[in-house]
């Protein structure tokens, strides 16, 4: 067994590791949306000095500063001694999760019930998305230029929505299905109302489209400009019963977000400009203006650039070929359940402390940009000087599967990219688990990154 973090914790230590846990677990209930979770960052950027990139005429060392890019992807930096054009010490994760989202045309009725018909987004395991309590998040957009904001199923007294499974009693021509068809695409479709309205020639549709207009002040017409995205309903909670994991919807990639913009907060007075990219998209492929293959990134730089005074394009490709990266996403957990999948040596364990995966991609690396070795072993002996504990991983054995990151994309900008995250059970799931050691060691990590990469 690898050594774990658990072990070389003193009782100082179990506090800091719980509280942060708590403060995380917190943020992570309500922030379940990219939106959400950007609003909430802002806050607390807001509240730890950093001004919006638009308030700011010149950029000096010490600078905290943010750009936000259509309310679901933000960068944040703490600017450093030296010129950006030295390059930066970066963090990133993404904070799109897999879950359902409403079809632009949602609500029918059906048999007398009424229902939200729904796209799932990013891979899941649709059988594992019936039959429990699911919230509504996201935002209705009017054509006279209001924004709604929904949220309905989280707090206390609200009323939850969900799919519908068949009973076991009925089911025995379903149990003979395989895995990925027992629950179809086309099946994930929101139960939300039962009462009838006599007046409507659609009854139940009718008095479900009543309340909707009396308690948010929405149209039929207005889903068609509306993100509504379906995640389970409820805070994350602790785990296990020593309470060392927490279970919640949601820590991929937001439990190495929520670390990774952490770290920066705590950062002041670097050498190197630190910095926090949080994206969207990942889980669909980072394409599209608000994932990482959007030029947002890259134009932030040139106008902070610009405003050291470095207006040439050669400049922006300094400052990105001059800068290293730890991309951050979860890994997968060795489960004593699943262990076939694993190739033990080369596992990532929960406890184990923050993970570094070299490689990414599936059949024969492919899609992964690799870490240079070079850059590997300084990561490395930056975690050993601050007595980080690590462990390396590759997503399970060879051919058992696969997956990619966001690495590539900022390699492909010709920097250094090593990949990172946490361990993480059940991912993809409507709850996943994470250990409360490796959250707070990857903080300590991204931490010493940013202040001791160069
Ligand atoms: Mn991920
Ligand atoms: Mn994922």
């Amino acid at each position: 067994m690898k050594k774990t973090v658990w072990e070389k914790l003193d009782e100082k230590d179990l506090v800091s590791v719980n509280d942060f846990a708590e403060e995380y677990r917190l943020f992570l209930s309500k922030s379940k949306t990219e939106r959400t979770f950007v609003n909430h960052s802002v806050a607390l950027l807001k509240e730890a000095g950093f001004k919006a990139l638009e308030e700011i005429n010149e950029v000096k060392p010490g600078d905290k500063i943010y750009a936000i890019n259509r309310n679901k992807n933000i960068c944040a930096f703490v600017m450093g001694k030296k010129d950006l054009i030295h390059g930066m010490n970066i963090l990133g994760a993404h904070i799109d999760s897999p879950r359902m989202d409403l079809k632009q045309v949602p609500l029918y009725e059906k048999d007398g019930l009424a229902l939200l018909d729904t796209h799932y987004y990013g891979g899941i395991k649709k059988y594992q998305w019936v039959a429990r309590p699911m919230a509504l998040v996201g935002v209705v957009c009017k054509k006279d230029g209001t924004t709604i904001e929904i949220n309905i199923g989280d707090k206390p007294n609200d009323p939850v929505v969900g799919v519908s499974d068949l009973l076991i009693h009925l089911s025995a021509k379903q149990m003979e299905k395989k895995a990925s068809t027992v629950v179809e695409g086309e099946q994930l479709d929101l139960l939300v109302g039962s009462i009838p309205n006599k007046e409507e020639k659609e009854p139940v549709k009718g008095y479900i489209l009543d309340l909707l207009k009396r308690q948010y002040d929405i149209e039929e017409e207005d889903f068609l400009s509306a993100e509504i995205e379906v995640v389970p309903a409820g805070e994350a909670r602790n785990y296990g019963l020593d309470s060392s994991m927490i279970m919640g919807y949601g820590h991929d990639d937001k439990v190495c977000a929520y670390t990774s913009l952490r770290a920066l907060l705590e950062t002041n007075d670097v050498e190197r400009t630190s910095c926090c990219i949080l994206v969207d998209k990942e889980e669909v492929g980072s394409q599209g203006n608000t994932g990482m293959q959007s030029r947002f990134f890259e134009d932030v730089i040139a106008i902070l650039l610009d405003k050291q005074g470095y207006s040439k394009y050669v400049d922006l490709n300094q400052a990105l070929t001059n800068s290293c990266m730890l991309s951050s996403d979860v890994s997968a957990a060795y489960d004593p359940n699943f262990p076939d999948v694993m190739e033990k040596n080369n596992a990532s364990y929960l406890g184990c402390g923050i993970c570094f995966n070299k490689y990414t991609g599936s059949r024969g690396k492919s899609g992964t940009s690799d870490a240079n070795a070079e850059f590997v072993a300084k990561v490395r002996k930056v975690m050993d000087d601050h007595d980080i504990t690590f462990q390396t991983c590759e997503l399970g054995k060879v051919d058992a599967g696969g997956g990619g990151t966001i690495a590539y994309i900022l390699a492909n900008l010709n920097m250094e990219v090593l990949d990172a995250g946490i361990a993480v059970q059940n991912m993809h799931a409507p709850c996943e688990v994470v250990s409360k050691a490796d959250i707070y060691e990857a903080y300590r990590a991204y931490i010493a990154f940013l202040r001791d990469m160069n």
